[in-house]
Parts: structure tokens; C-alpha cells; sequence
């Protein structure tokens, strides 16, 4: 019983979490400081040879947004389909 009420919540929990669809960098904003890299909880993010960021692992984004939050230059976009759906129109 105990386990069937766990399945249900951790269902219901990842059921809840964002479907994250891309995290864009738009490089000439981008100036390789690393702090969405450093500040980012599960491993997404790394530096390309030219320090720019890019999601290296994106299946492990949690839609935090701790990356967009700190980057200095509002460089880094994560999209979300509840934010792709906002923006046709949607709730
Ligand atoms: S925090 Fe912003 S400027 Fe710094 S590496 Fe990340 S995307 Fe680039
Ligand atoms: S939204 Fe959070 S988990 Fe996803 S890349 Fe940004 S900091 Fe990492």
C-alpha cells in the first residue's frame, strides 16, 4: 500500500515538472563568464572552445532557470512547452 502511494506521487510529481524543449544561447550576447554553467544544479550546461554555453545534456534539465536568472547578459533562453504554449495563445 505504502509503495502504491509512492508510485502515485512520484507520478504525479514528474508529471508536474516543465517539459523542457531547447535552451537556446544567443552567442553574441554570450560573453563566456560560465556562471549558468557553475550555477546550474544537475550538470546541463558546458562551455564550448570559444567559452560560449551550451547544453551538453538537456534530458537532465529540471527547468530551474537558476541559468537564465544569473546570466548577466540575458543571454540564455530556456524553452518550456508551457512557454512555447503561451505563446500561441495558450495558458
Ligand atoms: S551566464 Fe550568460 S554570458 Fe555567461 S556563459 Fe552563461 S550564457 Fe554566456
Ligand atoms: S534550467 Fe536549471 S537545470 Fe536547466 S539548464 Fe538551466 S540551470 Fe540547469
Amino acid at each position: 500500500m505504502a509503495k502504491e502511494a509512492k508510485e502515485a506521487r512520484r507520478a504525479k510529481t514528474s508529471s508536474k515538472r516543465p517539459k523542457v524543449v531547447s535552451i537556446d544561447v544567443y552567442k553574441a550576447w554570450c560573453k563566456g563568464c560560465g556562471i549558468c554553467v557553475a550555477f546550474c544544479p544537475k550538470d546541463v550546461l558546458a562551455q564550448d572552445e570559444e567559452g560560449h554555453a551550451y547544453p551538453k545534456n538537456i534530458e537532465a534539465c529540471i527547468a530551474c532557470m537558476q541559468c537564465e536568472l544569473r546570466c548577466p547578459d540575458f543571454a540564455i533562453t530556456v524553452m518550456t512547452e508551457e512557454r512555447l504554449n503561451l505563446g500561441k495563445g495558450g495558458r
